[in-house]
Formats: C-alpha cells, sequence, structure tokens
C-alpha cells in the first residue's frame, strides 16, 4: 500500500484541498513552490504508463480538476506547470498516478 492509499482512507492526515467521488487533492508535504498540490485518483493505477482506454475519462478529469484548484487558489492568471512523474529516470517515488500543481513563484525550464 502507498501513502497515497493511506492519505485516501484517512489513516495518514494531508491538508486535503478537493475530493469528489474519483478524485482525491492535497498539499505536498515538501513543496517545492509556494502552492504545490498533488492530485490523484482513487483508484489505485501506479503511473500513465500503466493505465488504458478504461481510464481515459479519469485521466481527463485529473487536468480538468487541476485547473480549477488553480483557478481556487488563484494561480491561473499567473500561471502554474502541471506534472507527473513516471518511474526512475522521471523520479517517480510514490508509486500511485499523482499530477503536481506548482504555482506561486516563476518556474524554470527547461527541467534539470
Ligand atoms: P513523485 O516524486 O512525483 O512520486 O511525487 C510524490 C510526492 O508526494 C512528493 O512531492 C512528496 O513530497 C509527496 N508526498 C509524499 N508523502 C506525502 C504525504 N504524506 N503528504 C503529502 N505529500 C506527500
Amino acid at each position: 500500500m502507498t501513502i497515497f492509499q493511506k492519505i485516501i482512507s484517512r489513516e495518514t492526515p494531508a491538508d486535503i484541498v478537493y475530493e469528489d467521488d474519483e478524485i482525491l487533492a492535497f498539499r505536498d508535504i515538501a513543496p517545492q513552490a509556494p502552492t504545490h498540490i498533488v492530485i490523484i485518483p482513487k483508484t489505485q493505477i501506479r503511473s500513465v504508463a500503466a493505465a488504458g482506454p478504461k481510464d481515459a475519462v479519469l485521466l481527463g478529469r485529473l487536468m480538468l480538476v487541476a485547473a480549477e484548484i488553480a483557478r481556487d487558489l488563484g494561480i491561473d492568471e499567473s500561471g502554474y506547470r502541471l506534472v507527473t512523474n513516471i518511474n526512475r529516470h522521471g523520479g517517480q517515488s510514490v508509486m500511485h498516478l499523482h499530477i503536481h500543481l506548482l504555482g506561486g513563484r516563476q518556474l524554470s525550464w527547461p527541467p534539470g
């Protein structure tokens, strides 16, 4: 079981900013920007690489929820970045699909 499943089951506390039947979003415990939210599906999917056609609507909803949270937190005009890390080279540390919403400061590009 990953830490994110424990957050879904409320076994581990988190600063939750959004929840619906399929999706949960909470503040990252080690924020890399003034706004750093993690958006996850409640179903266990390891990463985008493990997703299939049946997950298409859910993947789309994760992006739309991220945009909604960015609007709610007031960073849509200034801008933000959505990132999903995959496996070792992608820097994925929690093996439960998630999107990082990062904003509140100028982000550099390209990533290191
Ligand atoms: P990744 O490295 O892309 O797998 O992202 C995992 C993210 O989850 C990291 O940014 C961690 O800081 C974050 N994280 C790990 N444990 C927790 C937790 N208990 N509550 C909130 N965020 C967490």
